[in-house]
């Protein structure tokens, strides 16, 4: 029987790391042919090609690598792999799994995962979640569907999931509407529908900076006062609740958005911002009137990587379509 082609590239994290010496802490340093060897099915699900691109934390993954990380995924394309599947660490995946969603033009799927148990426990979860991904990479609903998150049984639409506990193997949500599938009895289960999706092409230009404020109680506006100055080409600010900041730096971030895109979404973690229903000064009616973005259901990181890669492509006039297209993608 002709097996379809996966292609998985490795890039470190939890899945990757296991103890050295005992009393030390854990490590990536499992590469792509160690990791196979713990999933022994998948030999008869696909030909697998297995690539190691780097054993790195993901919390020093940077957007050059990640743009790497995509013309390796893009050349698998082109040599005819039917899924294409990533492994990283969990603690920025959510972020990874966004910038690709951006930059991925093609029907065949991108699925991300990771483990939150590390290869030296008993109960490691990596290689049960590598398996699910390869399961979903090649499946034909995942079709059209972009860039996928699978973890814990559970598939997840990159733009809506977040890893929201720091330990628990149930650690990736999508708090507004839920996963967009299950794995159930090793296949995937689509719940909902996919959507029409749009993409952005490479960025020509990475130098360029994006800031990504909180806002807090009583927060002093000292740094959003020197932020033109210090070189930055756009801001977010996770605000309060619906898109909210107070009056002080509702001032403040008028001043800056007179120079740069500044997107206010909400740091409550799900739901969208608002558009026409608080009237208070640094309510979002006044920030829009202000010339400033709101969210809407895009958390204020994912805004961040798409301020960054709109800049970058020189497309920012597309910024409010793109927001819109973040709404779509969490009710369809
Ligand atoms: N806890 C993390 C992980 O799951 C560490 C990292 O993000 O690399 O991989």
């Amino acid at each position: 029987m002709n097996r379809p082609t996966i292609a998985i590239a490795t890039l470190g994290g939890t899945l990757s790391m296991q103890r050295g010496e005992p009393g030390e802490g854990i490590t990536p340093s499992l590469g792509g042919a160690e990791l196979l060897a713990s999933v022994p099915e998948l030999g008869a699900l696909a030909h697998i090609r297995i690539k190691s691109l780097s054993l790195l934390p993901s919390a020093s993954v940077n957007f050059d690598f990640l743009l790497q990380v995509l013309e390796w995924a893009n050349d698998q394309i082109t040599l005819g792999a039917q899924g294409v599947v990533i492994t990283q660490g969990t603690d920025t995946l959510e972020e990874s799994a966004t910038f690709f969603e951006y930059l991925w033009p093609h029907d065949t799927p991108l699925v991300l995962t990771g483990a939150m148990r590390s290869a030296s426990e008993a109960s490691a979860d990596g290689p049960g979640n590598l398996l699910d991904a390869c399961r979903v990479a090649l499946s034909a609903s995942s079709k059209g569907r972009g860039v996928l998150v699978v973890m814990n049984g559970e598939i997840h639409a990159s733009l809506s999931v977040r890893k929201t506990h720091t330990l628990a193997l149930n650690a990736f949500t999508s708090a507004t509407g839920g996963p967009v599938g299950l794995m159930i009895e090793h296949t995937p289960r689509f719940l909902h529908p996919g959507a029409p999706r749009m993409t952005l092409p490479i960025p020509s230009c990475t130098t360029h900076k994006v800031a990504l404020l909180e806002a807090s109680l009583s927060a002093d506006t000292l740094i959003l006062e020197q932020l033109v100055e210090m070189g930055y080409q756009g801001l977010v600010i996770a605000g309060f609740g619906a898109g909210h900041v107070s009056e002080k730096w509702s001032i403040a971030l008028q001043a800056i958005a007179i120079n740069l895109p500044v997107i206010v979404g909400s740091r409550t973690g799900a739901g969208t911002t608002a558009f026409h229903t608080y009237g208070f000064t640094g309510g979002e009616i006044d920030l829009i009137r202000k010339g400033l973005h709101l969210s809407g259901f895009l958390c204020p990181r994912k805004a961040r990587l798409l301020l960054w890669l709109v800049i970058g492509c020189g497309q920012q006039s597309k910024l409010n379509d793109f927001l819109a297209y973040g709404q779509g993608c969490q009710t369809s």
